[in-house]
């Protein structure tokens, strides 16, 4: 798998200027537990930033944060460069759009987004009727403002509360799980929409979700959360292509994770044609995985290697590595059929277009694996 010279969360910008949302070392604690673990990470001007992770992880409290409804236990949030600690939210220009849509039900849909506009001046100029007029266009509900917010879908009332949040025209948008009220079709519609007018805006993002798949499909950075701290920072190519940990190989997609003791290292990757490649004894098996070039992998005889194949790249009766198993249940899912399968007792999935049952053969190639981690023995 081709890896891509992208930055992680800290990394060095592109340009000189100072990112638009930082965390520096932010911890927020509740009594004996730190919601939020020692947070470093960069939101640059336009981006569309994710949070996502399991239940419990912190975002919605490093969200929170970032919008000044909780003030960090330590560390530092700044926005452009500049510490906002003690800042309220009224006055950091932020635009905040919850998990129930909160639109008010006793005013029009107008009014709700002109709601917006009550504690500051449209910008540009416009009068009030006009940037209700310009954000419901934005939303595409042109035609919209004089109903009552009751008689909208419920994707369609999240895109009021996201016209009202953006009215006032904030410089940071902060969508906390938006979506999760909504079906799944809806869902996928919604989130179009939402990229599409963040795009438009170019307003900086930063957005909160359970959900992986959405995470991926939205995002232009990802930061996978576990227990108040990220653990992956990167483009969504990158999080599903070159999981950090185990973690995150797990949580991001379906995924086969594989650990073993190194038993040899072939190849000196100076060439395509020669790959540097270690074979990994797995169960009595060795499996082999590209190691990358000799200076960048410091794999050494008995290291313990986890790696991971996606179930795309286990491939019927192909592959360098083979595994007989044996087929334990099928998921018929229109487009592929998602089967489990049996290894030596461990379980594998692979996704196929044809039915299999009974005794099968999967394979990938060295280069179809992913290294996680190398740990010393
Ligand atoms: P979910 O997806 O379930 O909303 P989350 O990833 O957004 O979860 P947070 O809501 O940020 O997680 O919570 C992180 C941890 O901090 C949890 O253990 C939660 O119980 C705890 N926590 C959050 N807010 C408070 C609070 N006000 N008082 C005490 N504990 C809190």
């Amino acid at each position: 798998m081709g890896s891509e010279p992208e930055p992680e969360g800290v990394a060095a910008d592109a340009t000189d200027d100072p990112p638009a949302v930082e965390l520096d070392g932010v911890t927020k604690r509740y009594g004996d537990t730190a919601a939020v673990d020692d947070v470093s990470l960069r939101v640059r001007e336009g981006e569309f930033f994710t949070l996502v992770g399991p239940s419990g992880c912190g975002k919605t409290t490093t969200l929170r944060l970032i919008a000044g409804f909780e003030e960090p236990t330590a560390g530092t949030v700044r926005f452009g460069g500049e510490s906002v600690a003690g800042v309220p939210p009224e006055d950091r220009d932020v635009g905040v759009v919850f998990q129930n849509y909160a639109l008010f039900p006793h005013m029009t849909v107008g009014e709700n987004v002109g709601y917006g506009l009550n504690f500051a001046d449209p910008p540009e100029g416009l009068s009030r009727d006009e940037r209700v007029a310009e954000l419901l266009e934005l939303v595409d509900l042109p035609d919209a403002a004089d109903r009552d917010p009751e008689s909208l879908s419920g994707g369609q009332q999240q895109r009021v509360a996201m016209a009202r949040a953006l009215a006032p025209g904030p410089d940071l948008l902060l969508l906390d799980e938006p979506m999760s009220a909504l079906d799944a079709r809806l869902r996928e519609r919604l989130r179009m929409q939402v990229r599409r007018i963040q795009s438009e805006l170019g307003i900086t993002t930063v957005y909160v979700t359970h959900d992986q798949e959405e995470a991926l499909a939205i995002s232009d950075r990802v930061a996978v959360m576990r227990d108040g701290t990220p653990e992956q920072i990167a483009p969504p190519r990158t999080v599903y292509r070159e999981p950090s940990s185990r973690f995150v190989a797990e949580f991001v997609g379906d995924n086969n994770v594989f650990a073993g003791r190194l038993v040899d290292v072939e190849g000196d990757g100076e060439s395509d044609d020669a790959p540097r490649t270690a074979g990994v004894d797995v169960g009595g098996e060795t499996l082999r995985v590209a190691v990358g070039e000799a200076n960048d992998t410091g794999v050494a005889p008995d290291d313990r290697l986890t790696f991971c194949v996606r179930p795309e790249y286990l491939r019927i009766g192909e592959g360098e590595s083979r595994l007989a198993a044996t087929v334990e249940s099928a998921e018929f899912l229109g487009e592929t059929t998602r089967v489990t399968l049996d290894w030596g007792g461990r379980d594998l999935v692979v996704r196929t277009r044809d039915p299999l049952s009974g005794e099968v053969v999967v394979g990938f190639d060295p280069e179809d694996a992913h290294v996680i981690g190398i740990d010393e023995e």
